[in-house]
C-alpha cells in the first residue's frame, strides 16, 4: 500500500491520516475471477437492445440529474413508484453518498465483518465510527440476538445478502428485526441478489419498514461493472436524501442508455443467471473432491504440505474456499503458472488463507478446477 507523505499526512483533515488508496490487487491475466465480475457474453437481446440505444444518445447534452428514464425502467421491474428509486455511479457512490448523508461525526454505523471493506472505509471518510458484530468464525451467521442488540444502539446498519466475499443470506425475520431495533436506517445490500432464491429478497419489506434502504447494482447479475450503475429502493423521503447530496451528472448519458436497454431486456439474462448458479455448484463440488496426487514426474514444485481445501456455500456468483497450509501462495501460482487471478483475502481479519473466486465460464471455471486440483494434489 502506499504511503501518504508526510506533508499530507499534516494537510488532511485528522480523522482522514489513517487512509490508504484503495488497492484491487489486479494484475492483467487471461483468466480474471478476482472481482465477482460477470464473464458472460451479453445475451444477443441485451446486446441489440444496447447497441439500439447508444446509437441515439445525445451526448452533447448533460445528462439527466435523476435518470428518469432508467428509474421509470426499473420502477415497472421492482414494482415501486419513481421516487422510491435513486441511481447512482455504481453502488459504491451510493454506499459514499449514504454515509456522507447521515453518518458523519458523532454517528454509528453498524456492520456484520467480514463483509464488504467499502462499509468501512466510507464510513471512516466521513469520521462515523463503525461498530462491528463479527460473524461466525466457522458459519459466517450473524448472531441475531447480538445483531439486534447492537441496532438498538447505532445510527445506521448495513446488511449484506448475499454478503460478499462469505457467500450466505441475511434472514429475513433477522432485517425486520434490525428494521425494528434501529432508530436510524437499515441498508440491506443485494448487489449479488439476483444469484440468489427471489424470495430471499428484503424488497417486499420496503412496504412495511420505513427505515430500510435496497441496494442494488447492475455490475453483476447484467454484466455491466464497466458502465458504473447502481441504486437504491427507499421511501420517499430517503431518496429525496440521496437525490440531494449526490453529484449532479454523476451518472452520464451512455450509462443511463445502456442501463435503461439491459434492464428492459432483463429477461434475457435469467439464463446466463441460472447458468452461473449451475457453474456455482459444480466449481464449489469440485474444489470439494480430494484431489488425485500428482504423478512423480511433475515438473512443478510442491506446496508445503499438507493442503486443505474448505469451501463455503454460496448464495452469490462467486465462492469462498479456504486453503492451508498457505492460501497467499496458491493464489500468486494460479496467477503466475496458470494465469488465473482470484481474490487474496488472507490479510481480513477473520478470512485468514481465504480466496474468494468468482464463478466464471464452464471453461474458466474448468481451467480452475484443473490448477487447484495440480496444486492442492502435491500437498496431499
Ligand atoms: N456491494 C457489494 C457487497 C459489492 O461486492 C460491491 C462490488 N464489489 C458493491 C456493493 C458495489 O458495486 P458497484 O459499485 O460495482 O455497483
Amino acid at each position: 500500500m502506499a504511503q501518504l507523505s508526510p506533508r499530507m499526512q499534516e494537510l488532511l483533515q485528522p480523522h482522514l491520516t489513517g487512509i490508504e488508496p484503495y488497492d484491487p490487487n489486479f494484475t492483467p491475466t487471461p483468466i480474471n475471477l478476482s472481482a465477482n465480475e460477470n464473464t458472460y457474453p451479453l445475451p444477443g437481446a441485451a446486446r441489440d437492445a444496447i447497441s439500439a440505444a447508444l446509437s441515439v444518445v445525445p451526448f452533447n447534452r448533460y445528462p439527466d440529474p435523476m435518470s428518469n428514464n432508467l428509474r421509470d425502467e426499473l420502477a415497472r421491474w421492482h414494482g415501486v413508484s419513481r421516487d422510491a428509486i435513486c441511481v447512482g455511479n455504481g453502488g459504491d457512490e451510493l454506499l459514499y453518498n449514504f454515509m456522507l448523508a447521515f453518518g458523519g461525526e458523532g454517528r454509528t454505523l453498524l456492520t456484520f465483518p467480514p463483509d464488504f471493506s467499502e462499509y468501512a472505509f466510507f464510513a471512516s471518510l466521513t469520521g462515523a465510527e463503525v461498530k462491528r458484530v463479527w460473524r461466525d468464525s466457522e458459519t459466517f451467521e450473524i448472531d441475531a440476538d447480538a445483531a439486534v442488540q447492537a441496532a438498538a444502539t447505532s445510527n445506521l446498519v448495513i446488511l449484506t445478502s448475499p454478503n460478499n466475499p462469505t457467500g450466505n443470506l441475511a434472514d429475513l425475520g433477522l432485517v425486520e428485526r434490525i428494521c425494528d431495533a434501529c432508530p436510524g436506517l437499515v441498508m440491506v445490500d443485494e448487489a449479488y441478489g439476483e444469484f440468489a432464491p427471489a424470495d430471499a429478497s428484503a424488497v417486499p419489506l420496503l412496504a412495511t419498514h420505513d427505515n430500510l434502504v435496497i441496494l442494488k447494482t447492475l455490475s453483476k447479475a447484467f454484466g455491466a461493472a464497466g458502465i458504473r450503475c447502481g441504486y437504491v429502493l427507499a421511501p420517499a423521503d430517503v431518496i429525496e436524501v440521496f437525490a440531494a447530496v449526490r453529484q449532479i451528472y454523476s451518472v452520464n448519458v451512455l450509462t443511463q442508455a445502456v442501463a435503461r436497454a439491459a434492464v428492459g431486456a432483463r429477461e434475457a439474462y435469467a439464463p446466463v443467471v441460472e447458468q452461473i448458479k449451475a457453474e456455482r455448484t459444480r466449481l464449489a463440488d469440485a474444489l470439494r473432491a480430494p484431489a488425485a496426487p500428482l504423478a512423480d514426474d511433475s515438473a512443478a514444485p510442491a506446496l508445503e504440505a499438507p493442503v486443505s481445501v474448505t469451501v463455503w456455500p454460496s448464495e452469490g456468483n462467486f465462492v469462498l474456499v479456504r486453503v492451508l497450509p498457505d492460501a497467499s501462495a496458491v493464489r500468486r501460482r494460479l496467477r503466475d503458472e496458470y494465469g488465473i487471478l482470484v481474490r487474496d483475502f488472507s490479510y481480513a481479519p477473520g478470512l485468514e488463507n481465504c480466496l474468494r473466486i468468482t464463478v466464471g465460464t464452464p471453461s474458466e471455471n474448468d481451467a480452475v478446477i484443473a490448477a487447484l486440483a495440480e496444486l492442492t494434489g502435491e500437498g496431499r
